[in-house]
């Protein structure tokens, strides 16, 4: 593998761009942060504190500062994380990096009084300050900041609830501890051979198309979490109570309430996805039925559930031709948008395209208010390579719109958001590459990692959304939790999910038990509602007109200027009704219906 010093100028990003070299950077580091005064390393911001009810021109000059300084941090910021992500040993690029943390640290602390200090101005003030026109620029900003005024405490409560945060923590902690760094699976014997078992190996197992393989795996990899079923019953009860008891100290009517205020979601969209993938689920039990007559089972057991329909191989792509196939790809979102995109990636070089030595693994799209964006790729060619390209890339295009189009203070967009962009870009690729395939296996192998795509991230986390929800309803009514109401629960949900073509085998009843995402508060809809998002608005913008694809780049222009679901509308899809997930789902249907008539055409040829 190549050396970072050996990779050439045109497989690196430019991050030249942010600063010609390691000097230059040191220097504006050193203007940034060059008079610090009694500790304080920006006295200037320090010097509003206590201001605030003296005037909105106090409050405005001091919202302008603290954005100006967190916008030259994120510069050099950026420039400190791209270097430092390149070449992960380079000891300079990691005293760098740590130093510009530490920095940011130092910002977030003497920054934290401002928030509290606004929402402790009466309340009459405060309308007043927000209808002045010195305030305009900030007014939505602030309208976020003070949100959650109405569930905030008094300051000697406010310290209590801090004082515990640690404390509350534990079970999070224990479980991440114990899943992810003291449980060992040992060994599972297949057909005489030991194969070790682990989260990363499990996850190739289960796909593997040896079945014998699949089925040990499975089980024992269960087997080892039932034998831990009361911990992992009462870390996740802990959990739960944990997020009940914010909930009610802060005055919320449900945990559910209190997870999805703070981003001005209401609960409808929660109940409104749940409740259009119940009318839904029969397409799902029909992808179950193709999948048992395809592999010509008798019985369709869960260790059968995730391998894949076609053992054929996968495709393979150049960087360059996947450059040429994604830019290709984004047509229907007009020349502007593909131009954009084809001089970021063939000119601007934003891409840092290989691995090498010490770099890190993965992908993801990166940049700031004042740079082009930033791609990590670790190329190696195979489809899923691509789509991890026109993903990050889809991320960047969005950034850079919403950049172009906001002020600094609403350029960043919501989680709520983020996923809608990229999600959409990939959908473009997979319509783009299934309309030219030639190749019915190569045509299988692309329709059924776009099926399993859609199944794993609407169907799985809608299942897992509604498991997290029937808990902490448990937990609301002073029902105890217990391993045999987890489990009878999680069965129930999965026989409703997959139908009746699968054999619900015992040992799925734990499988809660191995699930992170359900320590984190009402976090895993989200990928629910982004795909959903994504593929409704794909398919308006590939079927509308142009008033459609204008409406979708209004969307991209808008960073966090408005709240997510408000900036959605305007996209063209209302998330508090069912109508963008049955969409979505929609689609699911239209790519099983073609995946089902290719699969029993390659049969009749047999
Ligand atoms: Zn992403």
């Amino acid at each position: 593998m190549k050396k970072r010093v050996e990779v050439p100028l045109e497989d690196r990003w430019n991050v030249e761009a942010l600063y010609p070299d390691q000097n230059a950077w040191e220097k504006a580091l050193t203007t940034f942060s060059s008079q610090p005064h009694q500790g304080l390393k920006w006295p200037d911001l320090q010097a509003f504190q206590g201001t605030f009810d003296q005037g909105v021109e106090n409050v405005g000059n001091a919202l302008r500062l603290m954005l100006k300084i967190d916008r030259d941090l994120s510069k050099l910021y950026t420039y400190a994380h791209l270097r430092h992500d390149e070449d992960i040993a380079n000891p300079e690029f990691k005293k760098n990096y740590e130093q510009i943390l530490s920095l940011a640290h130092a910002f977030a602390e003497e920054s934290a009084w401002i928030q509290p200090e606004l929402m402790a101005l009466p309340d009459m003030l405060l309308e007043e300050y927000l209808a002045s026109p010195l305030l305009s620029d900030y007014h939505f900003y602030l309208k976020k900041m003070l949100r959650m005024k109405n569930h905030t405490l008094s300051p000697d409560n406010e310290k209590l609830l801090a004082l515990s945060g640690q404390a509350l923590q534990t079970s999070h902690k224990t479980f991440s501890a114990l899943n992810d760094a003291d449980f060992k699976f040992g060994v599972i014997v297949d057909k005489g051979e030991e194969k070790p078992l682990s989260h990363a190996t499990y996850g190739l197992y289960i796909r593997d198309q040896d079945r014998s393989l699949r089925e040990h795996a499975f089980k024992k990899y269960h087997h080892h979490y039932d034998s831990y079923e009361n911990t992992f019953c009462e870390l996740l009860s802990g959990q739960i109570h944990n997020h009940l008891f914010q909930s009610r100290a802060r005055h919320f009517s449900s945990c559910l309430e209190a997870a999805l205020f703070p981003k001005n979601i209401d609960t409808s969209v929660y109940h409104a996805l749940i409740q259009a993938v119940h009318e839904k689920i029969s397409v799902l039990h029909r992808y179950m039925e193709l999948r048992k007559r395809i592999l010509q089972l008798d019985t369709l057991h869960l260790w059968d559930v995730y391998v894949p329909l076609t053992s054929s191989a996968d495709i393979r792509m150049s960087y360059s031709e996947a450059e040429n196939v994604i830019i290709a790809s984004v047509a229907p979102l007009g020349s502007e948008y593909q131009e954009f995109l084809k001089k970021g990636l063939l000119e601007q070089r934003w891409v840092d395209r290989y691995e090498n030595e010490s770099k890190r693994s993965g992908g993801y799209s990166s940049g700031c208010y004042d740079s082009m964006p930033y791609i990590l790729m670790n190329y190696k060619s195979l489809l899923r390579d691509v789509f991890t390209l026109a993903h990050e890339a889809g991320h960047s295009m969005h950034s850079l719109y919403s950049r172009k189009h906001q002020p600094y203070q609403y350029s960043d967009y919501p989680i709520f958001l983020a996923e809608v962009a990229s999600t959409f870009n990939e959908d473009l690729l997979t319509r783009f590459l299934i309309d030219r395939c030639q190749d019915p296996h190569e045509k299988i192998f692309l329709l059924n990692q776009k099926i399993e795509d859609i199944r794993g991230t609407l169907f799985r986390q809608t299942m897992f959304a509604e498991f997290e929800l029937l808990i902490h309803q448990f937990v609301e009514q002073g029902t105890p939790l217990t391993p045999q109401l987890l489990k009878h629960e999680y069965r129930r949900l999965n026989q409703t999910y997959f139908g009746p073509a699968v054999f619900m085998d015992k040992e799925i009843e734990i499988e809660w038990a191995r699930i992170p995402h359900f320590y984190y508060n009402f976090y895993v809809f989200q990928y629910a509602t982004g795909i959903s998002a994504a593929l409704a608005l794909s398919e308006k913008v590939m079927k509308g007109g142009s008033q459609d694809r204008e409406a979708y780049l209004s969307f991209l222009k808008g960073g966090s200027s408005k709240y997510p679901i408000e900036m959605l509308k305007m996209a063209g899809v209302d998330m508090t009704s069912s109508a963008p997930v049955k969409s979505a789902i929609q689609t699911f249907d239209r790519l099983l219906s073609e995946l089902e008539q290719l699969l029993d055409l390659a049969i009749e040829h047999k």
